[in-house]
This record gives structure tokens, C-alpha cells and sequence, in this order.
């Protein structure tokens, strides 16, 4: 299986002009055809751990075409003020990632190794 090309990597002059879609790595389940990766406190990667130590390597998008789990919850949060819900993916049930939100913005963070970017 051959390693995860940084999305950089791929014609940077054309990528506008470039689509491609952001897809879970197990079903390729599209989850945007327009992957927008977003940064917050002044990054778009982030590796981070959760309460039971397990380390995530999350990436940040905007929109996704999916709705997260159940009720929002701010325990143990990542971004503070952020409260985050699970996302699984709707094509395979894997856990993808989080959904980050606050009453004035929201974003997505997804495990990397669990997706991946198709240009077509
Ligand atoms: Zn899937």
C-alpha cells in the first residue's frame, strides 16, 4: 500500500483547477469533492492524544458531506471551547474523526490514516 502523499504534493500551480475528493481509505465513501483543509490555532495537522493516551494525527477540513454522532460534548476537548462529536464514516461505520463546533464556527478533524485524497 503505498504511504499517504502530502495533499502538497500534487501540482500545487493546478490543484485549483485540480478537483479531486476527500474519500474514507477503507470504502472510499466520498466525504467532499471539494476538500478545503482549514487551519486553527495557526495549524492544519495536528497529532494529539486522547484521555486513554491513544495518539491521533488529525487534519482540520471544512465542510464534509456527514453529519456527526451523537450530542455534543466538551469533556476532554481538543480545542477549548470546542465542544466535538464523533464522526463515522456513513459508507463502512469507521470512526473517521471529530466534529469541532462552537455557536460561531465549526470544523472537522480527521484521523489521516483513515482518509484520502483522489483526483479525478
Ligand atoms: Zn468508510
Amino acid at each position: 500500500m503505498p504511504l499517504d502523499p502530502p495533499p502538497e504534493q500534487k501540482g500545487q500551480a493546478t490543484s485549483v483547477l485540480t478537483p479531486n475528493r476527500l474519500v474514507c481509505r477503507s470504502c472510499q465513501f466520498i466525504l467532499t469533492d471539494q476538500p478545503r483543509r482549514i487551519r486553527r490555532q495557526g495549524q492544519c495537522q495536528f497529532v494529539l492524544a486522547n484521555p486513554f493516551g491513544l495518539l491521533f494525527e488529525i487534519e482540520l477540513y471544512a465542510q464534509l458531506f456527514a453529519l456527526p454522532l451523537g450530542p455534543p460534548s466538551s469533556e476532554f476537548t481538543w480545542f477549548p471551547g470546542y465542544c466535538w462529536q464523533v464522526l463515522m464514516c456513513p459508507g463502512c461505520n469507521q470512526h473517521l474523526g471529530w466534529f469541532f463546533s462552537r455557536s460561531d464556527d465549526a470544523f472537522w478533524a480527521l484521523i489521516r490514516s483513515r482518509i484520502q485524497i483522489l483526483s479525478y
